[in-house]
């Protein structure tokens, strides 16, 4: 079989993805390769479509358990023999699958890094013949990235005490230029073919909004989208609690993971969000790594993360599928100040020397200043994302909440003259919030204080609303008309450009929503790209949907494996549109490859017939 007969039997697709055929076919003539690629976008096809066409064992380290589960049990769906060799196992289980390995059962095996050099493993691999090895998750050979794993170093030791050299194939998510560098170096990749696929994730939808309830607007988002799965992820542990416990009271099947529950609870809730018996699940950033879970249809933030690679990380688990998904942040004005106290006291900094922790906090800061500009932005929220990644798109996506609103350009340089006059009268000693309390006329103690009401442009915009200031304010910070300083105290400062306008020409024009519209933007669940199935789907479709949903549970709970290893949204979805009839027909979806069609393909014929009934 050739590689695109080996994809469409195995996995049930018809033709590969940007990337793929390119390392696949290096990798089939013999040739290193390092394919950097965003989440979703199919790495695994590239090393196990290759594994199931060359002689010998293709062995995947990867760093998580709970991957290398989710993947075996996808490829043992898929009628792929494969084993993971990992600290899960008992030591009977273990000795059992090696033996099963050197009887050339598996022609794919995962390995935990740290295995690789043990007595028993090398037993096996020096007598075995290892045609690739390929290593997902490559960045974690590097120091420069968060996810450093000292295991990972012993894989070049590993791969030397092989009598013939296998092919090295690596793969990572992440894009920076050292930890690139230090894959080759650290991997010893031999002339790697090389390859990095955009990082956009067209099927994600981004939206940002500042809700005065953010709890209500959650609710009001789950009410929409009640049967679809999504992660909602909070600050601090305190939070998730709180809104875990007010969705758990109104009878939402949440699930709730946060470092400070014990291992055995965050395993069992992990599981239950997985297998769909909660599909919302509550979290700090403590969740997430390693789940593969494919059909998360959305992740809402309850508070801004501290820099945009966490948020593009965390909210890029949605539509893993390539089934829409959304990604929408709920901002709230104490998002900045609780991440700057996990700035300060980060304790991971506190064994670094003064200068480096300096360094290392003024870098936080700075990074932490671009994700809430991403907050205040009004430009197409996807191209500040890939912009902030190094990547030049266009500047209008037609599918974040920005795009999808309607602004009109306000002139407010009068206010931009009473905003940066203030500053200067008070003699750049203040921050944001004082400085727009001044100008609104605050009455307080602590304006009285500071004798702000001395200023001479105190009250100058009383009539203006406080919200409307602040966005004025941040649109001079992004634009660097005004400065924060990069400390804790975040002093509002005059820049170069501040005098243009306070004694120059220079205009100040900026986009701002239309009043009107913006309930609408509360309202995002209903724009396209919303949900489960597209918005295309008719009544009978949509209803046909649910019944193959519950079908595949119901085999899901048979087999024990998440529902989304026996088909994926997309493939039900597919299903919904094609309506098979046929065997011949429904090995036309998407996703139904031969083997997955003998063991489910009458049932689910039987069921789309009855749907359609
Ligand atoms: P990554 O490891 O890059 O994050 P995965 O390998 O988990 O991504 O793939 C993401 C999803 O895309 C999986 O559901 C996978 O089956 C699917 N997929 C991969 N390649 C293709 C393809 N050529 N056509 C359709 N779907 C694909
Ligand atoms: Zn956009």
């Amino acid at each position: 079989m050739d590689r695109r007969q080996i994809l469409k039997q195995y996995f049930g697709y018809d033709s590969f993805r940007e990337g793929q055929e390119y390392l696949i076919d290096n990798i089939l003539n013999g040739r290193d390769v390092l394919g950097i690629m965003p989440t979703g976008a199919g790495k695994s096809i590239c090393y196990q479509v290759p594994a199931l066409m060359m002689e010998g064992i293709t062995l995947v380290i990867s760093p998580l358990i709970s991957l290398m589960k989710d993947q075996v049990e996808g490829l043992n769906q898929a009628g792929v023999h494969a084993a993971y060799l990992n600290s899960s196992l008992t030591p009977g289980q273990y000795r059992k699958a090696l033996a099963y390995a050197r009887e050339g059962r598996y022609p794919i095996i995962y390995v935990a890094p740290e295995r690789l050099m043990t007595a028993e493993f090398l037993d096996f691999a020096l007598h075995g013949s290892i045609a690739m090895v390929a290593v997902d998750e490559a960045h974690c050979v590097s120091q420069w990235g968060q996810d450093f794993r000292p295991g990972y170093l012993k894989i070049v030791d590993f791969i030397n005490k092989l009598a013939v050299r296998p092919v090295v194939a690596a793969f990572t998510a992440t894009a920076t230029k050292e930890v690139k560098e230090d894959i080759i170096d650290i991997l010893l990749l031999q002339d790697p073919a090389l390859i990095t696929t955009g990082f956009d994730r067209k099927n994600l939808y981004f939206g940002v909004m500042a809700p005065k309830d953010r709890y209500g607007a959650v609710k009001n988002y789950l009410d929409i989208h009640p049967k679809d799965s999504g992660i909602i992820y909070c600050l601090t542990r305190k939070m998730v609690e709180e809104v875990w416990g007010k969705l758990n009271a109104a009878g939402v099947p949440a699930a709730k993971y946060h470092a400070g529950l014990g291992d055995e609870e965050r395993k069992n809730n992990q599981e239950d969000f997985i297998y769909d018996k909660k599909p919302v699940m509550v979290a700090t950033n403590a969740f997430g790594m390693g789940i593969d879970k494919s059909n998360v249809r959305f992740v809402l933030h309850f508070g801004m993360p501290k820099n945009l690679e966490s948020y593009y990380q965390e909210a890029g688990r949605a539509g893993r599928d390539g089934q829409p998904g959304e990604c929408i942040l709920l901002y709230g004005g104490q998002d900045v100040v609780t991440n700057q106290f996990f700035i300060e006291n980060n304790q991971d900094n506190q064994e670094l020397d003064e200068i480096t922790r300096r360094i290392v906090m003024e870098r936080d800061r700075e990074r932490l200043r671009k994700m809430t500009f991403y907050c205040f932005t009004n430009e197409c929220l996807r191209d500040y994302i890939l912009r902030y990644f190094g990547e030049y798109g266009e500047n209008y996506c037609g599918n974040c909440s920005n795009c999808l609103s309607q602004f009109e350009n306000v002139d407010v340089t009068e206010h931009v003259k009473a905003i940066i006059g203030c500053v200067e009268a008070s003699r750049q000693r203040y921050g944001a919030n004082v400085i727009i309390d001044t100008l609104h006329g605050a009455n307080t103690a602590k304006i009285r204080n500071y004798r702000m009401n001395e200023n001479p442009f105190y009250a100058v915009l009383a009539k203006v609303p406080v919200h409307k200031i602040r966005q004025i304010l941040n649109h001079l910070f992004v634009n660097e008309y005004l400065m924060v300083t990069n400390d804790e105290y975040a002093v509002v400062k005059l820049t170069e450009q501040s005098g243009n306008v306070l004694h120059g020409d220079t205009q100040i024009v900026m986009k701002m929503a239309k009043e009107q519209v913006h309930p609408a933007k509360t309202e995002t669940g209903k724009k396209k790209g919303s949900g489960g199935q597209p918005g295309i789907f008719t009544e009978e479709e949509t209803a046909l949907f649910e019944k193959l949903r519950q079908l595949r549970l119901e085999i899901a709970r048979v087999e024990k494996v998440p529902p989304y290893i026996v088909f994926s949204d997309k493939t039900l979805t597919h299903m919904c549109s094609i309506k098979p009839k046929t065997k011949s027909e429904m090995l036309t979806v998407s996703g139904v490859g031969e083997y997955k069609f003998e063991k489910y393909g009458e049932r689910f014929l039987q069921c789309v017939r009855e749907g359609l009934q």
